[in-house]
């Protein structure tokens, strides 16, 4: 589970989330939409402190993250983050992307760190693939690879940051469709995407963001065939 209880982050004098309220349930995949510069990124980026918030408080499995005593690591390796560039290492395999965190920070072995990473990228449709690099991989096949490595960490949530954005339309659904296996799974997940169809199809609740502000949080169906608020009205009419 996760809590947003009031948060507050500020860039210098830029005010760009505002007292955000949001609770995520364990088991739920939450899709946060809005306009550029809304702030969702940023909500992101602050819930595994890659940025610090100026107020309020982020919780995970109860446990807030500004708590002095909270070992940053140990937060970072519960919380798998995937972003719009891939950023895979380009000089080792695609295995030895997946294996390389848990065999250095969880000091696995290499020999269960590859079975492990040979069953991910099983998981995600590489199981031919392993000993591929990066530049012998598609980009949807590179973001597959991602998504993969930040599984090797056994996270308890996963954050997706328009993971789709780069990609050739032709190569999205493939990743989307890892994305909603993994749903399917239980994770627990927090997605940031434009795909509306994924946002409808596998999304629990849509967040709707702008200007710093959560605007309006409801189920698909209600947010797509019935929003409340005007500017969701606005932001559906932009992009449906
Ligand atoms: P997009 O859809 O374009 O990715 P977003 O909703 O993810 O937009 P954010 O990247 O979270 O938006 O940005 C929110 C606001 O914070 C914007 O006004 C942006 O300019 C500002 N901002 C983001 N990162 C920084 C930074 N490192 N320094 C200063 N301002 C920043
Ligand atoms: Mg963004």
């Amino acid at each position: 589970k996760i809590e947003f209880d009031g948060v507050d982050k500020y860039f210098g004098e830029a005010h760009v989330l505002k007292d955000v309220d949001l609770e995520i349930e364990d088991g739920e995949v939450v899709v946060v939409v809005g306009p550029s510069g809304s702030g969702k990124s940023t909500l992101l980026r602050c819930t595994n402190r890659l940025e610090e918030i100026q107020g309020g408080d982020i919780r995970i499995e109860g446990q807030s993250i500004t708590n002095p005593t909270v070992d940053i690591n140990f937060l970072r390796q519960r919380i798998g983050m995937v972003f719009q560039s891939f950023n895979l290492f380009p000089h080792k395999t695609a295995l030895e992307n997946v294996s390389i965190a848990p065999i250095d920070v969880k000091g696995l072995s290499r020999a269960e760190a590859d079975e492990r990473s040979q069953q991910l990228l099983t998981d995600v449709g590489l199981e031919d693939q392993a000993d591929s690099y990066p530049n012998q991989l598609s980009g949807g096949q590179q973001q597959r690879v991602a998504i993969a490595r930040a599984l090797a960490m056994d996270p308890h949530v996963m954050l997706f940051d328009e993971v789709t954005s780069a990609l050739d339309p032709e190569l999205v659904g493939e990743v989307l469709g890892v994305m909603r296996e993994l749903a399917e799974g239980g994770m627990t997940m927090m997605v940031v995407t434009h795909e509306m169809g994924f946002a409808r199809e596998v999304g629990d609740r849509i967040v709707l963001m702008a200007d710093g502000h959560v605007i309006e949080t409801a189920p698909p169906e209600e947010f797509f065939e019935n929003p409340r608020t005007d500017r969701a009205k606005q932001f559906l009419s932009m992009v449906l």
